[in-house]
């Protein structure tokens, strides 16, 4: 029911707002499984509400967060830096230390040049606006991250949405396209909800066909997925055929901000343009220096990557013989779909009662009838915690009518 101030207000712009009541009606059914405030964590764990649950719904893959050697590299910059930058990179915001952080991460991707933006999100909607003009057209799958639709929206070029990977209504939209324009195929390199990948080896050869640059977002790849976590496109062996890559900080690097790489003349133009780059402050000293460290780590620890690997592997066959739906996860975001968004909610709370953490996503994030639980998993989980967030899941799911004790789904 709409807020009877919404009848006495004279400023019509806040109606909306004063009309949106869905949030308060699920938290008074005690429903509302957004904005937790977590006490404490040390990465695997979290305190909220006072007690102490298995984090299953964090993208801290590699779990570098917690570790003390990235932890004391955040500390020990802020005695020489400060703690901000107060200023974009353009300007006064330009520190030797993000000079370092940019040439580490051009030689990790095997690209000529790579700049920094303060978050994953600004990497790719000050990217894609900087990059695709006028005369240009943009090719975006319809799953692409929100930033991207935003890059999209705000840029000058024209925007063509594809079927989210499928190749043949890409193909088509490329068949119809004016032939002069300046073309970007751009996709997620990881989807965020369903853990699927892109089908790059298509994508490299429909860019050359239809003479197109391609950009993936792999804001849930680098430091995930690939050689030596080098993310989608090293999956397949094909880095050199992408244009450009981004990524993001607050994953597995442990902290926030984003970055893109490609070749030289193309991230000049962006460092110079991108308004999302010039007329935002830099990321600050502490957070420079957790990237370095933990992109250090990345390298001299492999274990991290390959227990990762396994450990989504298992989670994915385990929540499957329950009986779950996983769609078609390939990484370590597990989706487990559930149904209709309050038995989402209901299912939600029951597992976090249960001790595990995880998000839940409903429409319009994914399609109606689909609301999920979103599972994401990290180097750093114990079997002990693997098994007790399998045990939560198949008690709460039988509790629920979404499985049966024999491993079948009880709904579509
Ligand atoms: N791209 C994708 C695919 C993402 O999932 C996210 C964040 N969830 C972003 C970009 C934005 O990154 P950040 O949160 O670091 O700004």
């Amino acid at each position: 029911m709409a807020d009877s101030k919404a009848d006495t207000s004279h400023k019509k712009i806040f109606n909306k707002a004063y009309d949106f009541t869905k949030a308060d009606e699920i938290k008074a059914q005690g429903l509302y499984p957004y904005f937790k405030p977590l006490q404490a964590t040390d990465g695997t764990t979290v305190q909220i509400e006072g007690r102490e649950v298995i984090m299953a719904g964090s993208n801290n893959y590699l779990g570098l967060t917690n570790d003390p050697r990235v932890i004391k590299a955040a500390q020990d910059v802020i005695s020489t830096y400060g703690t901000g930058c107060t200023g974009s990179r353009y300007l006064n915001g330009t520190l030797d230390l993000h000079l370092e952080l940019e040439e580490k991460l051009a030689t990790f991707m095997n690209k000529e040049s790579c700049v920094l933006f303060s978050t994953g999100y600004q990497t790719n909607e000050g990217s894609i606006q900087t990059i695709a003009g006028r005369n240009d057209i943009i090719f975006s799958d319809r799953d692409n991250h929100a930033c991207i639709v935003v890059g999209t929206q705000v840029s000058n070029a024209k925007t063509v949405r594809y079927r989210h990977n499928d190749m043949e209504h890409l193909r088509t939209m490329l068949e119809k396209s004016d032939p002069n324009a300046g073309k970007i195929i751009v996709s997620d390199g990881v989807f965020s909800m369903s853990g699927t990948l892109a089908k790059v080896p298509e994508l490299v050869q429909l860019a050359k066909e239809f003479d197109a640059a391609i950009y993936l977002d792999d804001a849930h790849a680098v430091g995930v997925i690939g050689d030596g976590g080098r993310g989608t496109a090293s999956v397949f062996g094909l880095s050199d055929e992408v244009d450009l890559i981004s990524g993001t900080f607050s994953k597995s690097f442990a902290s926030l901000g984003g970055f893109i790489v490609g070749d030289r003349s193309v991230i000049e133009y962006i460092r110079h343009h991108s308004p999302a780059h010039i007329f935002s402050a830099s990321m600050p000293p502490a957070n420079v220096a957790t990237v370095l460290k933990s992109l250090e780590i990345l390298q001299e620890e492999t274990w991290r990557l390959e227990r990762l690997e396994e450990i989504s592997n298992y989670m994915r066959k385990e929540l499957r013989n329950l009986g779950f739906n996983v769609w078609s996860s390939q990484t370590p975001i597990i989706p487990v779909v559930i149904g209709e968004m309050y038995n989402c909610f209901r299912f939600w709370k029951d597992l976090f009662e249960a001790g595990v953490y995880v998000n839940a996503v409903v429409p319009p994030a994914v399609p109606r009838g689909q609301a999920l639980v979103r599972t994401s998993y990290m180097a750093t989980h114990t079997d002990e915690h693997l098994d007790k967030i399998l045990s939560a899941f198949k008690k709460v799911g039988i509790m629920h009518g979404i499985i049966d004790k024999n491993g079948r789904s009880l709904i579509d």
